[in-house]
């Protein structure tokens, strides 16, 4: 073993340096660069520095904390008049250097990756025509490869701290062997192993771990001779409990190190018991700001020569470099979350680094997010998850539209009851979710880095610039694109609740005819006083308390946008429509549902004490709702809003035509009450998006501030208009609906389902299982029958939404249903 080479870079490196020499071009040369360079395990680590240095570095871990205080001072000092006086972005910060201490840190704001990453060169200092640094990289796991500058030697610095970390568990000095369970991923043909001579390194694949390839792993520990076994925390663990089930022990092993992962509590438990041996846990970043190793004792040291820690507010670690000056991290927020020590900082191990957490959790990133957007670290639920036994290992992603599958690898087949238990996990912390499970053989490691993602999270929220209200909403769940991609006349669209017929005749014949009477060049009337009329007249109010608009979930942005304040309350009246929450929740809107039974007696008693735990700045319901069918009494209505009158109430009456019962009685004496309506269901105009309001005249006139007239096209304004002239058709197909659909929710109940049949175009149907949810789907899909998933919905992840259509085709679809059976 050679380890008394020159300190810095070792000469493979330095020849594939480049002389940075203008600032525009350093990210192309840092492109090319980076291509040019070796893998990291074809350079010898332990050359890079001197057997002197490390010795020397492993003293430093003993000095008086006055004297670590003193040197870190120092390099502190120098980093930050670097930053001051070379680097565009901190030019604007003064430091006192004569009287200089430790606080003049926090005269510097906390930076991101992404504010680097944005704008690279403000954070360079602005002279680097040196040859003194290199360009490195992250991996680009989280989504955006970042590029940063390093000083040459910071490659020897990593190496001894290191080296210096694997000496802790006491068994390691530069050159000994070292087993290392990572980094290592062979192609089709290579062996399992590749030996590093330079540095005595025994790689082993991280991605072949399993029973027939053991015996090989275990020849290569024993011909190593090696004592310290590195590698991910994941790997690890999935060796040990690969050794655990043959009883095979490896004496030889005396210290484990793990990094690169979050080391799971279960993970520590598992290796531990097998090795018999403390696992060592090192925590790194690749942009080199900050490295930390557990010591026997448990407790986390800081490198305090490398580096400098502080946990923030949301207990992010943030890292301040002591060596980097060409680009210095200064108070870099990692985006790995910790836990602050509470004990005192000092160690029975005697070494006096500091000791600035007690656990890492894990990285920002791993995140999921509950319906209403709020986000749940994943630790607790790891931990959880670990509880069931017969789970191996799992990894738990999340889609944007915040589904959830779970891939498990597990010692047996899962049986339901661990099936549900896993639910249970993650419902429990998450809320009502979509989950699904997946068994896999194997969780695969990210072929660019190695390392598994136990949460694997696809809801963007940090990538770019957002409203941060929007970048955590969950979307509203459109209905499955899928019918549009088929022939429209041979699908049965049952799915979203449109009318089932063509809307009027008279609808039609004025579209058709309509270039014959208005100039399509120009925009479409603002202020259609026709339609008004109409309106007015079919809703029984006054014109100046109508107003419409581009379909009514246009009304209700509008709505939250003229009344609601970001930070207020907003109740929603649960399970409902969900498109509510949506516009609600990016106007900065928080959001508590108020539950109502699925069918039964209503108690608005519940809802009067609710709302008064609950401030609402607004409440929405829908009457008859949508999904449930619930009619809320006019009495209870009138009794809700006397309640609360600084509290807008949103009553939407998209189906009130099948239902009956209409709030708009009650908007003479009441302010606070808006009711939105729509031409798209009763009268089957919902391509055209027609939709109104009908509220006091006030209302009104705050909402025609932000309204955008233009909106309400011409052909929508037209068919409104004759489509309110043609009410008695609108009124028998609306007769024809309420009997199709009881006879159909008949039908159903008789075959044994369990149904609920309320007040709109739709019924509710209970499949029991999600299992048998999925199977119904996709059985009906292939027949061309689109019925609505209600999964999304929370509560209601076992239900479909059938809409109704005329009687022969019920009783086709009811036939469908009632000769189902599962798969
Ligand atoms: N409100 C409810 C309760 C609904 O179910 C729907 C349609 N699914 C809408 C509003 C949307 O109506 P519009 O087509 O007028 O936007």
């Amino acid at each position: 073993m050679n380890c008394g080479l020159n300190t810095g870079l070792s000469k493979e490196l330095d020849t594939s340096m480049v002389k940075i020499e203008s600032m525009p071009h350093l990210l192309n040369q840092a492109r090319r660069q980076l291509s040019r360079l070796r893998p990291s395990h074809q350079r010898s680590q332990l050359q890079s520095f001197t057997r002197r240095e490390f010795d020397q570095a492993v003293a430093a871990m003993f000095k008086s904390k006055v004297q670590i205080q003193k040197d870190q001072t120092l390099a502190l000092r120098h980093i930050l008049s670097t930053a001051v006086t070379r680097v565009p972005y901190y030019k604007d910060i003064k430091i006192d250097l004569d009287n200089f201490s430790f606080n003049e840190l926090h005269k510097f704001p906390i930076i991101t990756k992404k504010m680097m990453v944005n704008d690279p060169e403000s954070f360079m200092v602005s002279d680097l025509n040196l040859k003194l640094a290199q360009w490195s990289h992250t991996s680009g796991s989280s989504g955006s490869p970042f590029q940063f500058l390093v000083p040459n030697n910071s490659y020897a610095r990593e190496n001894i701290a290191m080296c210096r970390a694997w000496n802790m568990g006491g068994h390691y000095q530069p050159g000994d062997p070292v087993i290392m369970l990572r980094s290592y991923s062979p192609g089709p043909a290579e062996p399992i192993f590749r030996y590093a001579p330079a540095d005595n390194f025994w790689y082993l694949s991280a991605f072949d771990i399993n029973q027939d390839t053991l015996p090989k792993y275990l020849e290569i520990i024993q011909q190593s001779g090696a004592k310290v076994l590195r590698g991910y925390a994941s790997s690890i663990y999935l060796f040990s409990l690969l050794l655990s089930k043959q009883g095979i022990k490896i004496p030889q092993i005396k210290t484990i190190i793990t990094s690169s992962e979050t080391l799971l509590p279960i993970y520590r438990q598992v290796i531990e018991a097998q090795f018999k041996v403390k696992v060592l846990d090192w925590y790194g970043l690749n942009e080199r700001v900050v490295t930390v190793q557990q010591c026997t004792a448990g407790n986390y040291h800081n490198n305090d020569d490398y580096g400098i820690i502080e946990i923030d507010e949301h207990d992010h670690i943030i890292g301040t470099s002591l060596h980097n000056n060409f680009m210095p991290f200064i108070r870099y927020d990692t985006g790995d979350i910790a836990v602050v020590n509470q004990l005192p900082d000092s160690c029975p191990c005697g070494r006096t680094f500091t000791i600035p957490f007690s656990e890492i959790q894990g990285r920002s990133d791993d995140l999921l997010y509950k319906f209403d957007g709020t986000a749940v670290p994943t630790v607790n639920i790891y931990t959880a998850m670990h509880d069931i036994k017969n789970i191996l290992q799992f990894k738990i992603i999340q889609e944007a539209d915040l589904r959830i599958t779970v891939q498990v690898v597990s010692h047996h087949p899962l049986s339901p009851i661990e099936k549900r238990q896993i639910i249970d996990v993650l419902k429990q912390r998450l809320g009502s979710i979509e989950i699904d499970i997946e068994s896999v053989k194997l969780i695969p490691r990210n072929h660019k880095t190695g390392k598994i993602q136990a949460c694997e999270s696809h809801v963007k929220t940090k990538t770019r610039r957002a409203n941060n209200a929007v970048a955590s909403l969950a979307p509203y769940r459109l209905s499955s694109h899928r019918v549009w991609e088929q022939d429209s006349s041979r699908v049965y669209k049952l799915d979203w609740n449109e009318a089932a017929i063509m809307p009027s005749p008279r609808v039609l014949s004025v579209l058709r005819n309509l270039p014959d009477y208005y100039q399509l060049n120009w925009y479409p009337d603002t202020h259609n006083h026709e339609l008004i009329t109409r309106l007015a007249k079919y809703a029984g109010v006054a014109e100046q308390q109508v107003q419409y608009f581009a379909g009514s979930d246009a009304a209700h942005e509008y709505i939250v946008r003229a009344f609601l304040n970001p930070n207020e309350l907003v109740t929603i009246l649960a399970p409902t429509y969900d498109n509510f929450r949506v516009v609600a929740l990016a106007q900065g809107a928080h959001i508590h549902y108020h539950q109502v039974p699925l069918d039964g007696p209503f108690q608005i008693e519940h809802l009067i004490e609710d709302l008064h735990a609950h401030h609402s700045a607004l409440v929405y319901f829908a009457n008859p709702n949508n999904p449930t069918g619930r009619i809320y009494q006019f009495s209870d209505i009138e009794k809700l809003t006397q309640s609360f009158p600084t509290t807008i109430f949103v009553i939407d009456e998209a189906y009130v035509e099948f239902a009956g019962v209409s709030a708009a009685p009650l908007i003479n004496d009441h302010a606070n009450i808006i009711i939105t309506r729509t031409l798209s269901k009763a009268f089957a105009l919902a391509s055209l998006r027609f939709g109104y309001i009908i509220t006091q005249e006030e209302n009104i006139e705050l909402l025609n501030r932000i309204r955008n007239a233009k909106l309400i096209s011409t052909p929508a304004q037209f068919a409104a208009i004759a489509a309110l002239q043609d009410i008695p058709y609108m009124q028998q197909y609306v007769r024809v609906i309420n009997l199709a659909k009881d006879e159909f929710a008949q039908a159903l109940i008789t075959a044994g389902y369990r149904v609920i049949n309320g007040g709109g175009n739709f019924i509710l149907v209970d499949l029991i299982t999600t299992e048998r949810k999925l199977d119904l789907l996709k059985h009906l899909a292939n027949q061309s029958v689109f019925i609505r998933d209600c999964g999304y919905i929370p509560n209601l992840s076992t239900f479909v939404r059938i809409t109704i259509a005329p009687p022969e085709i019920m009783r086709n679809i009811a036939q469908k249903l009632i000769n189902w059976r599962p798969t």
